[in-house]
């Protein structure tokens, strides 16, 4: 088992990809707290661990990523309830848009940049500390997106926050290598979660044949790659984006 004896923080772990990657890394030997703003669903994913026979290796946690001050009581309660953080990833978002000009900062700009961009700011710095006060290393995994590397319609605001993911992601790795912390971001593509299931089967079935397979991706297929970043297996794989994107950026 790929992360036996490590302990990881999955915010966004109540649905979707963040969903997924609880249940990889619960597989792959790992201690999981499920971190998400509806503790509700957090809570029915770790019923889900313990239903499957894994009592023990999940815990729930509400917190709101744009907040600072939640963000680090949920890396103490990790350490808490598993005696050490070992993991980060840094998933929770936010998605949607509106053409530039009908913006109102307010409520187009401002949320999303707190969630999206804020919000993985305080993951890695929370985590950081964490890691550097252990002695540890760590490794830290951040979800970016297609978007955050090109322009796309309607994602002024997202494709902003997705950039700057990956801009953190370069800058930790190399101020953080000196702690033996490694930082990575991954863009997945087209993938078939709640954030793409509320568009129109039309809009989905353009949204597949954006990407080579012509098909949406697996919440569980960027789960396996998320598994193996995490993993001492990739220790080469640091201050870079790992496209999860099923071939859309060679278009
Ligand atoms: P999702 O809606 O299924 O999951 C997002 C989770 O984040 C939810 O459980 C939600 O409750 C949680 N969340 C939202 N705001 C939060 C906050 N302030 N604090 C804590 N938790 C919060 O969506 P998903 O598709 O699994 O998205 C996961 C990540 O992947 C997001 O960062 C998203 O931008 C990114 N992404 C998704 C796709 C896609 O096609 N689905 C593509 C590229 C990037």
């Amino acid at each position: 088992m790929r992360l036996e004896g490590k302990v990881a923080i999955i915010t966004g772990g109540a649905s979707g990809i963040g969903h997924a990657t609880v249940q990889k890394f619960i597989r792959e030997g790992a201690k999981v707290l499920v971190a998400d703003i509806d503790l509700e669903r957090a809570e029915k994913v770790v019923a889900e661990v313990e239903a499957d026979g894994h009592a023990g290796s999940a815990a729930a946690a509400q917190v709101d990523v744009s907040v600072y001050s939640q963000v680090e009581a949920v890396v103490q309660r990790a350490v808490d309830v598993f005696g050490k953080l070992d993991v980060i990833f840094n998933n929770a978002g936010i998605a949607g848009g509106k053409p530039l000009l009908e913006h109102d900062p307010a409520v187009d700009y401002e949320p999303m940049i707190r969630v999206d961009q804020d919000g993985v700011y305080y993951g890695i710095l929370a985590a950081g500390r964490q890691f550097r006060k252990q002695g540890t290393g760590g490794v830290i995994i951040s979800t970016s997106s297609i978007y955050g590397e090109q322009a796309a319609e309607l994602a002024f605001t997202y494709s902003a926050a997705k950039a700057a993911v990956i801009s953190f992601t370069r800058s930790a790795a190399y101020e953080l290598a000196e702690y033996g912390i490694r930082a990575v971001a991954i863009t997945p593509g087209r993938v078939g979660t709640p954030i793409i299931n509320q568009f129109s089967e039309e809009l989905r079935s353009t949204f597949a044949s954006e990407q080579l397979r012509n098909k949406l991706t697996e919440p569980s297929e960027i789960a396996d790659v998320v598994a193996f970043l995490a993993s001492d297996e990739a220790n080469v794989i640091n201050g870079t984006v790992v496209h999860v994107d099923d071939g859309y950026s060679v278009f």
